[in-house]
């Protein structure tokens, strides 16, 4: 099953200002592409040039690399990406590596990432392990134990474990997110039984406990009623001036769309109202009838698994217009996020077949969308 990823992505040229497409690389594994290493460590990978006026320069696209040997994930992100950008990109493409490595092959170094500034930083950090590697005075070491040097994710199942009440544990969560990643709950066991294999026995019960927390809250959160809006999904939806805007952060924060939303907002406007700030009352007030106008147009195809499930199985071309007729959703960021997870998750559980349908479907529906955009500019 190959690790290696890359896509045909739109890219605008910062010179001539015209549209394009180019494969970019996303998921780089050494093992399998060692030439599009070495390229790497010269900072010549995902290097596009314009075909309309020739200017040459990066695709400004994230990059996870993996190398299976030196027991690295090192990670680039896009340019000028948000914190919480970063951590999305990083997250879905840990998620599709990891998942497409086989369950036995996978190791506890997986769960460690190392964030490089840039791509031309992630060239400098291998070019400083190769160094390393090579050095005379470091001969190459023997694979680390597990007590020795804790990755990240053992952090954050420690302040799983530790969180005694429902508050501790919301804040264990917003501080270490990528708990709450599918592909956590099968790399938690898979770190389990490393660590079984090590003799760490009460790590492996730590893991395993860890692992259960998070099955059980998991499907606890998808039927729990919203009390309050995260006050990050309500920043995000207060800055979305434009549909477009709002679309991506719904993108960001699905839970925007759930039924009590209304309501909830609702509530905000009376606080603000009750404390003299009229203005930030009426901007959510604002808000609130875009994301009804919004939710009204998803409304007789509201369910974006339904619509997903259309497409997987659309087989022609006028099928699938058909379904992109039926589900409007499905020309939206949030349901190229949702393939996207789904490919991951088809991964995870070893259906490659599926996963490559399900990132076809997403490329389909990413030139579908591309061509929208083009006719409207
Ligand atoms: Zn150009």
């Amino acid at each position: 099953m190959p690790i290696s990823y890359r896509e045909q992505a739109p890219l605008t040229c910062p010179h001539c200002g015209n549209d394009f497409s180019a494969e970019i690389w996303l998921i780089i594994d050494a093992d399998e592409e060692p030439e599009t290493a070495a390229a790497l460590r010269r900072e010549e990978v995902n290097i596009v040039t314009c075909p309309h006026c020739g200017a040459r320069g990066p695709a400004g696209a994230p990059l996870l690399y993996h190398d299976a040997q030196a027991r690295r994930v090192l990670f680039a992100p896009a340019p000028g990406a948000a914190d919480h950008e970063i951590r999305e990109q990083a997250r879905e493409l840990h998620a599709l590596l990891v998942g497409s490595i086989d369950i036995e092959q996978r190791r506890p170094y997986l769960a460690d990432v190392d964030i490089a500034q840039d791509m031309s930083g992630l060239a400098h950090l291998l070019r400083r392990l190769d160094a390393r590697r090579r050095g005379p005075a470091s001969p190459p070491s023997p694979p680390a134990p597990l007590s020795d040097e804790p990755p990240p994710l053992l952090a954050a199942v420690e302040a799983l474990l530790a969180a005694d009440t429902a508050a501790d544990l919301e804040q264990a969560l917003a501080k270490h997110p990528e708990l709450l990643e599918p592909a956590t709950i099968v790399t938690l066991t898979q770190l389990a039984e490393v660590a079984t294999a090590q003799g760490e026995a009460e790590i492996a019960q730590g893991l395993r406990n860890a692992r259960d927390l998070l099955a059980g809250m998991s499907r606890h959160t998808a039927s729990e009623r919203l009390t309050a809006i995260p006050p990050e999904a309500l920043q995000a939806l207060l800055n979305a001036h434009s549909d477009a805007e709002l679309e991506q952060a719904i993108a960001r924060y699905p839970l925007l769309l759930r039924p009590e939303i209304d309501e909830l907002l609702a509530v905000e406007i009376e606080t603000a109202l009750a404390s003299d700030t009229e203005r930030l009352a009426q901007l959510i007030e604002a808000r609130r009838s875009m994301l009804a106008t919004f939710r009204a147009t998803l409304a007789p195809a509201a369910d974006l698994e339904t619509a997903i499930e259309a497409l997987l199985v659309a087989d022609d071309e006028d099928a699938i217009a058909h379904v992109l007729d039926q589900y409007p959703l499905l020309l939206s960021e949030t349901a190229e996020q949702a393939l996207w997870e789904f490919a991951a998750e088809a991964r995870a559980g070893g259906d490659e077949a599926l996963a490559r349908h399900a990132i076809a479907c997403r490329e389909l529906l990413r030139r579908v969308r591309a061509g929208l955009e083009e006719d409207r500019s």
